[in-house]
């Protein structure tokens, strides 16, 4: 039996690894979710049948529950809600190291002696601080997505010193409880160490500024990996340790990715927005005139340009405006126009959120281009029409160097001779901070839902 758990569980964990592969470009990526799935449909029944022994049924029980809640909520949550719902999942994982650890710690038949009982007790301490840090971190990022909390960042005075006081603590507390018996003693020094651990993970994403969020996401995925790998030690399943293992290092190259896609240091976001300058969100306003345009005249824009790019945002997706810039493109490219898509490698709130809303839309990947790929070309393009972007493509990221989200690179779409602004009012994006670029001459603004609008455009194109 241990020979086909152990054969099932290498199956699994190559499946997964074919999965992450296929996952890194649009063509394979239903490929790859399909290797994933079959991993993991194979690595649950192996677990049931190595560790369960006779009460199946509770088994079951607990699994229809589970798949009954995770349906559910698959099936409602809206595609601009999956932040949240990622980061709530990722909470789950840090309970569940959390909860493990304290399971393995306070159960009686687990009289361990000498060496063994030092690994157990490392792995018991590793898994609850990682588990910690992540449930708390992951309950913090949900509340700022769902804007239950402030987007903006906390900054405590001496909030570094915080974060190495807090640190230093659990290291000592994990010195005074590895190598001790249980006794009450030790379990002060484990309860400590997680209280500790849980407001660490709170500061440490507290601090982290709006546009920052999507690398804190994708840095508590890596979290999640690395509290499921020390789980999968407690527990002793070779398969938890491979999976955590591919999740915690996929996430922290995702994340190094992201950091090196908006400037930022990879080391400051993990320490909590350390070395960031501090920036605070602003409300202040722009001085210049706005000019608003209708329809009709975009729709005259577009007729008269050869060459345009289109630049989608988190608006589109609100608006589910995807099938509408699809048909649009359809018929701009039947009139003989170069019509191209410019994709910020943090647009909405998802990595990747555009290019999956574009693929759902079938619009063609190689017209889909990359913020690097795309920047020179805004200088010769005729029309850009940016749909519910705004932090992506604000100027000040590169031209105003206290900004909040100074440093950040942004889709230079001003530099076109004319960029036309598809939103509903004058609100700011996720980071808070007004955009001047609404108020540059060459552009212009066309106030509404960007589904409507795209659709009276696109009737009017076809006139
Ligand atoms: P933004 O969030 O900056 O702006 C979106 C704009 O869309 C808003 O200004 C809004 O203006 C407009 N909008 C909303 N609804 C509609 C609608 N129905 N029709 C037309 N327009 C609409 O979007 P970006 O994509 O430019 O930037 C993403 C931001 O989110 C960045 O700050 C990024 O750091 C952050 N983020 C990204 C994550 C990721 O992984 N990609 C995760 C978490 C955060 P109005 O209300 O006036 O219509």
């Amino acid at each position: 039996m241990n020979g086909m758990i152990a054969m099932a569980y290498l199956f699994s964990a190559v499946m997964f690894i074919l999965s992450l592969g296929g996952l890194s470009s649009h063509e394979t990526a239903r490929r790859g979710n399909i290797y994933g799935m079959v991993g993991m449909a194979v690595a649950i029944i192996a677990t049931i049948s190595g560790v369960a022994t006779g009460a199946y049924w509770m088994v079951a029980i607990a699994m229809v529950v589970g798949a009954v809640i995770g349906l559910s909520l698959a099936r409602r949550v809206a595609m601009t809600q999956m932040p949240q719902m990622v980061a709530l999942l990722h909470s789950f994982v840090g309970l569940a190291a959390v909860l493990i650890g304290w399971g393995g710690f306070l159960d009686p038949r687990i009289t361990l002696h000498g060496a063994a009982h030092v690994v157990h007790s490392t792995e018991i301490y590793l898994g609850v601080f990682i588990g910690a840090i992540t449930l708390t971190g992951s309950l913090v990022a949900f509340c700022k997505l769902q804007g239950l909390v402030s987007g903006k960042p906390l900054m405590l005075p001496a909030r570094h010193w915080l974060n190495l006081i807090a640190i230093l603590a659990c290291i000592v507390l994990g010195i005074l409880f590895v190598p001790a018996d249980v006794h009450a003693g030790t379990v002060i020094n484990l309860l400590l160490m997680t209280a500790i651990a849980l407001l660490l993970g709170i500061h440490l994403v507290a601090a982290i500024g709006g546009a920052d969020m999507p690398v804190v996401i994708s840095m508590l995925n890596s979290y999640s990996g690395w509290a499921a790998a020390a789980t999968g030690f407690m527990l002793g399943n070779d398969l938890l340790i491979v999976v955590g293992a591919l999740v915690g290092s996929s996430g922290a190259i995702l994340s190094y990715i992201m950091c090196r896609g908006m400037n930022r240091s990879f080391i400051s976001v993990i320490l909590g927005g350390f070395g960031s300058d501090g920036g605070e969100v602003s409300d202040e306003e722009v001085d210049g005139e706005v000019i608003a345009i209708d329809q009709q005249e975009l729709a005259e824009e577009l007729k008269a340009a050869d060459s345009i790019i289109i630049v989608p945002g988190f608006g589109m997706a609100v608006a589910h405006a995807q099938q509408a810039v699809s048909d649009l493109t359809d018929r701009l490219r039947g009139m003989g126009k170069m019509v191209r898509f410019g994709i910020h490698p943090v647009a909405g709130r998802l990595p990747g959120h555009m290019n999956v809303l574009l693929a759902e839309a079938n619009v063609p990947y190689d017209i889909v281009l990359e913020m690097d790929e795309i920047n020179p070309d805004f200088p010769s393009t005729d029309l850009v029409l940016v749909i519910g972007a705004n932090d992506t493509v604000n100027p000040d990221a590169v031209e105003k160097p206290g900004s909040p989200i100074a440093g950040m690179p942004v889709l230079e779409v001003w530099k076109a001779h004319r960029v036309v602004v598809l939103k509903r009012s004058m609100a700011s994006g996720y980071a808070g901070v007004a955009n001047p670029l609404f108020y540059k001459e060459n552009a212009r603004m066309l106030f509404g839902d960007a589904k409507d609008s795209l659709q009276g455009v696109l009737g009017r194109v076809s006139d």
